[in-house]
């Protein structure tokens, strides 16, 4: 039964027809279903709640848990051609299962059995919804600065502090939330566990942001005020693991983002081509002046460049290897080609790329994320010269 890749249980591998078969339903859907109204939702920042039912039919809520749990138990390399293909149209609906999986990965990879029979089901059909809350206002990239705190009390935690920057946090249901059971701990990581935070009292929905892009995935802060958690919702039920389980979790993370780049750069280099085949001037398609010609081999040429070192990273993943380098890479690569390409574009469309009555506009604004998120792209060049360094000894 597939379940969630470990050096010793590999991810099975998926029969390419039903690979092929998966991808085509996933383009159905979109053809019918998402694109007809991307606008509606991305220019009135409107969460999808029909689009949401729509992906618990389709089983993305489950895409990357495994079958024994109720999910598809799709390889990473597999579920990365989804989330590329969704997002080569929207990169944004992608978010509403992506830290959803990621929570669920971690409660699969390091929960109790208890834990993975309780939650890994209905996290599977979609019935709850999930995300990931480690982001605080004073630590992103330094995770280990975090002030959220859990006291232990009998069979219960206590938890006080406040998230931000929560991807799912007003329509999600439950979290993977980083939190401090030892606040003295030394080293930092040693003190910080991972929690699975239902909505209860205690725990409460702050400021809603108000963004450039990712419009309709709802990003806010989440509060908690003396908020009581079961202890038996302490991921693998021991402190001291959140650090390394919240940072196993974002291999997949990367690979995540990897593969929205991917999709972001892919798609802006269709805008771009089909419009410079329509668009004349000086009595012939701008695709024919060398200078367009030129931006549209360096983008095709990035977008290629970064879906390789995405399936790279994932099929890594999917053997059960460590590959945060490999991730890194690809998630640095495939998110500056998101950009690149996403401004190269608006160059090819010239004034009407300003118009938001093209669809090339919501790409410039939604490609920079992907250098922030999931580690922002400074930190992915520090690990990969880290790891390169330590697989490469002088
Ligand atoms: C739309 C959106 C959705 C998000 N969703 C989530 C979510 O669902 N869950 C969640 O937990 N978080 C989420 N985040 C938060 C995101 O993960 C953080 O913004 C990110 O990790 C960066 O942290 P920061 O914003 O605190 O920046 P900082 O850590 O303050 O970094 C600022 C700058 O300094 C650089 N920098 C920092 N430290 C170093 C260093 N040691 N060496 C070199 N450069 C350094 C950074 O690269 C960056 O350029 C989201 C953010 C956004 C914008």
């Amino acid at each position: 039964m597939a379940t969630a890749p470990t050096l010793e249980e590999p991810a099975p591998a998926i029969d390419a027809d039903e690979e092929r078969a998966f991808i085509e339903a996933i383009d159905r859907w979109m053809e019918r279903e998402v694109i007809p109204v991307i606008r509606h939702h991305d220019h009135g920042d409107i969460w999808p709640a029909e689009l949401v039912d729509q992906m618990a039919e389709l089983g993305l809520f489950g895409a990357t848990i495994g079958q024994n749990y109720g999910g598809l138990g799709l390889p990473a390399a597999t579920y990365a051609k989804i989330v590329a293909r969704i997002s080569s149209y929207w990169m944004a609906i992608t978010g509403i299962f992506n830290s959803h999986l990621i929570m669920a990965a971690a409660i699969e990879r390091f929960g109790t059995e208890g834990q993975k029979e309780q939650w890994l089901p209905r996290l599977a059909t979609g019935e709850i919804r999930g995300g990931l809350a480690l982001t605080e206002p004073n630590a992103g990239t330094d995770l280990q600065a975090i002030r959220t705190t859990a006291r232990r009390d009998g069979d219960h935690y206590v938890l006080n502090g406040t998230k931000t920057w929560i991807s799912n946090a007003i329509n999600g249901h439950c979290f993977a939330l980083l939190a401090k059971t030892d606040p003295d701990a030394s080293p930092r990581y040693k003190g910080m566990s991972l929690f699975i935070a239902d909505k209860r009292e205690g725990l409460t929905v702050g400021k809603k942001f108000d963004k450039l892009g990712y419009k309709a995935i709802d990003s806010a802060e989440l509060v908690m005020e003396d908020y009581r958690l079961p202890a038996d919702q302490l991921i693998g039920e021991e402190e001291g693991k959140g650090f390394y389980q919240a940072t196993g979790g974002l291999e997949l993370g990367r690979i995540n983002v990897a593969a929205r780049g991917v999709g972001l750069a892919e798609g802006a280099l269709r805008l771009a081509s089909d419009y410079a085949q329509t668009r004349e001037t000086m009595g012939k398609p701008i695709a024919e002046h060398q200078a367009i010609q030129l931006k549209l081999g360096d983008m095709a040429t990035r977008a290629h460049a970064a879906r390789l070192l995405t399936l790279d990273a994932a099929q890594a993943y999917d053997r059960g290897e460590r590959c945060d380098m490999e991730a890194g890479m690809a998630k640095y690569f495939a998110s500056e080609a998101a950009v690149e390409n996403s401004s190269e574009a608006m160059r090819v469309f010239g004034g009407y790329s300003y118009s938001k009555e093209y669809d090339i506009e919501r790409f410039y604004r939604d490609s920079m994320l992907m250098c922030i998120g999931e580690g922002t792209n400074e930190m992915q060049r520090i690990i990969i010269a880290k790891q390169h360094l330590k697989r490469n000894p002088a």
